[in-house]
């Protein structure tokens, strides 16, 4: 019987070996030796103090070769080929008649590994002048890819490295060098006698040494490399003399320099925010910010060495506001993390919330704190709100979950990074602020960090430490009861009003009615929130009330005053679904201009959206209410997430043979509406210019924005497309049989000519894929449930393609060959990988019923042990009734002929 590698530790492992280890007395000292091309060496001697020890230890590691192990002195003899007597692939045996019970231990390991192309680990990536960029990404459970070490958040340590590379690169880490420069062999002593083994089949010519200074204690997932001759641009310290530099490779220096001024003013306000309202000092000893290529999610916190997605952030092109203000909340984000996370770090991975709803809700809530000199900052709260959006949808699954729940190993620990973890913690985290105030809330943060400050906490410790302000408050309710609410039990609530205009009476009662958005999660609670009432002005009278924990709420207000609409959650300060009562409905949609304050009418928008979403109204009629309303709208913070929020409905809620006929009617509505808006409205203007692109749809349409981009359009003459709608039309010509195949050649070469960076690569690959014969898909096909030849990123680039061409014919064949396939694909690969296929792959049809039968069949033969893939399977089903919902709304009240 083969015996199969583990893939994932677990809770358990992870508690016995925190019982066997003194806290704060690991130190790993690595060095690394890194070559251009496709592999890297590492030396680690990882020294720790144990505890009570009663059996072996295990040290994590998930790379390729081990060339020595030695425990204590004592050299564990290669008895099988790789250790195999002492390794399975993730875990390095530590033998107890090996190890010295509570007293100092030391372990050293030579080993290879191969540089990662999925962003996991130490991740590699040549550009395509040829230059090759590394760096790291360890959260939640991959440092383990980098060097052998115990990888778990509760065990945290401290660093030196030293590293060897070439001399056209620089590095980068968490610490400054304390010395550097050419590599000589000679001198070269901190590697002892594995020196050799280290830098065997490495060419020393040619390279750099870097000694760095030893970390402060951090958890393993937030160390820190990058090397590449990536460059610098030079910020100036902080208001308390912090270093900030920003790095990024070189194609991406000229955009990056045209905002990095706007970059470190607004880090620099943040961070002075951050320490006076967290009364900590930043607590590490410089602040990078590096643009990392393929990278994964948005950014990530390494503690002095944030890494961030520079697809996602270095703009090639003129960008709204709102969307830059999204980008300052990944910074604000990611620097409140080195108090929450860096500084006080969870215990395990089941209070992953502790991190990301603060960093979170603080990144939003502090855009509200502070002004810019260079740019105008968006509404935060606002954004706020679309944020929660995420919260919500995920909180209405079957597969939601509690924002603390069970994460009984790290595989569990990888799905979290969802809606809950980030949206709805926050959320939570924003109704608390409201109970308590800010100045309790500050208070409390205060004692919490320098009372934690470099150890570790968890959601006890939180909510003892928040007690001593809440309990002065007298609200009638524990901490404790809110915690067992909202952080302990899953499922989202609605709100409705039970609203007559015709009751005039100065005492008049209106009810609110309190429901579960799922049956399965029956939990009523306690919300703190505002009711607004609208006069036929739209001039608002607030009231505030606590929503008991039931079904009804009641509360009084003045019938007198003539009002014509009421809005629950006025302000935003509660998570909750509010739905309109049908006066207040037909009443607001007519009067949203009316409206001055922005967040209520995003919370009016959110409204809509969610009936399209739950089948009150079609998307069709979706569709109609938007484009009433929207020709009205004059803040950007509204405008650029109602589009997005369109193109989820449009494309989700519609079904297929009715979706053209929408896309082409929104085109021509973008259409006019881009050439009616004043040039001076440039904002609005990059939105709709985006939305254009989006929806053509027919002939006519795709060949106009083909004009545009060859500059023969007249009517689009004086707008400027930007190099990712160029991109976009470059796809969408690829798909149209209008042009021939020289035809399309030709427009991607005209493209190229301006865009070579590893952009072009990826969209060379997506065309490719789009144009594709059926002999050439199933070689594609191939490389994707295989992982061949490329990296992920661009793998997924092509699997776009292959889903977007016009020709269902080519499609129809992987219909029913996806169902078979996407097992494969999770049995062999890891599942981050194995998410991308299923999400990029997955067959449309009208046919919901069908494609149900097919999704539970998988479902019932997956073992419920592949989280990833169930979890996704889930989704699927859940989001597939919630369609047919919305699809028999549509039959039923379609105006549209196919
Ligand atoms: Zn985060």
């Amino acid at each position: 019987m083969e015996i199969e590698k583990p893939n994932f530790m677990t809770q358990e492992q992870a508690e016995k070996r925190y019982s066997m280890i003194k806290q704060g007395s690991i130190n790993y000292n690595l060095h690394l030796a890194l070559e251009k091309g496709t592999t890297f060496r590492g030396l680690v001697e990882a020294s720790f103090e144990t505890l009570n020890l009663t059996e072996d230890l295990f040290i994590d590691f998930r790379g390729n070769d081990l060339f020595k192990i030695v425990i204590n002195g004592n050299e564990i003899s290669q008895d099988k080929p790789n250790f195999a007597h002492v390794f399975d692939g993730l875990f390095i045996k530590l033998p107890l008649n090996h190890l010295k019970s509570n007293e100092k231990n030391t372990v050293t390991i030579v080993y290879q590994n191969k540089y990662a192309d999925d962003g996991l680990g130490l991740h590699s990536f040549t550009d395509t002048d040829g230059k090759q960029y590394i760096y790291s990404q360890c959260e939640s459970f991959w440092c383990n890819r980098i060097f052998p070490n115990f990888d778990q958040p509760n065990l945290k340590a401290t660093m030196k490295l030293t590293a060897v590379y070439p001399n056209d690169w620089i590095m980068l880490s968490n610490q400054f060098a304390e010395q550097q420069g050419a590599f000589n062999k000679e001198s070269f002593t901190s590697a002892g006698s594995n020196a050799d083994i280290l830098l065997q089949g490495m060419s020393l010519e040619n390279k750099n040494i870097s000694y760095f200074k030893t970390t402060q204690i951090l958890p393993t997932y937030l160390f820190g490399f990058a090397a590449g001759p990536y460059v610098v641009i030079k910020g100036p310290n902080s208001y308390n003399n912090i270093p900030m530099n920003v790095y990024c490779r070189e194609s991406s220096l000229p955009y990056l320099q045209k905002y990095s001024d706007f970059i470190f003013e607004i880090t620099n306000e943040c961070m002075r925010f951050f320490v006076e309202f967290f009364g900590y000092p930043y607590p590490f000893e410089k602040y990078d910010q590096i643009f990392c290529p393929e990278f994964n999610c948005g950014a990530m916190e390494n503690a002095g060495l944030v890494t961030f997605n520079d697809t996602r952030f270095v703009f090639k092109e003129e960008i709204s506001d709102t969307r830059m203000t999204v980008f300052l909340n990944v910074i604000a984000h990611e620097l409140c993390h080195h108090w929450f996370g860096n500084l006080v770090t969870m215990k395990w991975w089941n209070d992953l919330w502790l991190n990301e709803s603060f960093a979170d809700f603080m990144g939003h809530f502090v855009l509200t704190k502070i002004s810019s000199k260079i740019r105008r900052i968006a509404d935060g709260f606002v954004l706020f709100n679309n944020r929660k959006v995420w919260g919500y949808n995920t909180d209405q699954q079957i597969t939601t979950h509690p924002i603390a729940g069970d994460v009984p190993n790290t595989e569990v620990a990888e799905n979290i990074f969802d809606g809950i973890t980030y949206a709805k913690g926050a959320s939570t985290l924003r109704q608390l602020l409201s109970l308590i105030g800010e100045q309790n809330f500050s208070s409390a943060m205060k004692r919490y960090f320098n009372k934690f400050a470099f150890k570790n906490a968890d959601l006890n410790d939180f909510i003892e430490n928040l007690d001593v302000e809440f309990q002065t408050l007298n609200l009638g309710f524990s901490l404790k009861e809110w915690q067992q609410e909202w952080i302990s039990t899953a499922g989202l609530n609605e709100c409705q009003p039970e609203f007559d205009p015709n009751n005039q009476n100065s005492h008049a009662c209106l009810c609110i009615h309190q429901t579960c958005a799922l049956e399965m999660h029956p939990t009523l609670r306690r919300h703190n929130m505002k009711v607004a009432f609208f006069d036929e002005n739209c001039n608002i009278t607030e009231q505030t009330v606590i929503l008991k924990p039931a079904e009804k709420t009641t509360i009084e207000y003045d019938g007198s005053k003539n009002f014509k609409a009421v809005l629950l959650n006025y302000g935003d300060y509660a998570f909750i679904k509010t739905i309109l009562d049908p006066v207040s409905l037909t009443f607001l949609q007519h009067n949203l201009h009316k409206i001055s304050d922005v967040l209520t009418r995003t919370l009016i928008w959110k409204a809509f959206y969610d009936m399209a979403r739950d089948g009150k109204i079609s998307s069709e009629q979706y569709v109609d209410i938007f484009i009433s309303c929207i020709k009205n709208e004059v803040s950007e913070e509204i405008v650029a997430p109602q589009f997005t929020y369109l193109s989820n409905i449009v494309s989700l809620f519609t079904p297929l043979k009715y979706k053209s006929i929408l896309k082409q009617k929104l085109f021509s509505f973008c259409y006019n509406f881009l050439l009616s808006t004043s040039k001076e409205q440039k904002n609005k203007i990059i939105t709709i210019k985006t939305a254009l692109i989006q929806y053509a749809d027919s002939q006519e349409q795709i060949s106009s924005l083909v004009q545009w981009f060859k500059g023969q359009n007249k009517e689009l003459e004086g707008f400027e497309i930007g190099n990712e709608g160029e991109w976009q039309i470059v796809c969408l010509a690829h798909q149209s049989s209008q042009y021939t195949l020289q035809e399309k050649k030709q427009i991607f070469d005209e493209q190229l000519k301006k865009d070579s960076s590893d952009t072009s690569k990826n969209m060379e690959q997506k065309c490719r894929a789009i144009v594709a014969s059926a002999e050439e898909r199933q070689v594609l096909w191939n490389q994707y449930i295989n992982k061949l030849e490329f990296s992920q990123r661009i793998l997924q680039n092509s699997m776009e393609g292959f889903v977007s061409t016009k020709d269902s014919d080519l499609i129809k064949p992987y219909n029913e060959k996806f169902f078979a396939d996407i097992k494969v694909v999770y049995a062999n690969q890891i599942p981050e990988y194995a998410s991308i296929v299923y999400d990029s792959l997955q067959p449309q049809s009208d046919d919901l019923d069908w494609l149900i039968a097919q999704y539970t069949n998988v479902l019932s033969s997956v073992p419920s042990t592949q989280v990833f893939f169930t979890r996704r399977l889930k989704e699927t089903l859940d989001l597939l009734q919630r369609k047919k919902r919305a699809f028999t709304c549509f039959y039923q009240r379609t105006q549209l002929q196919v």
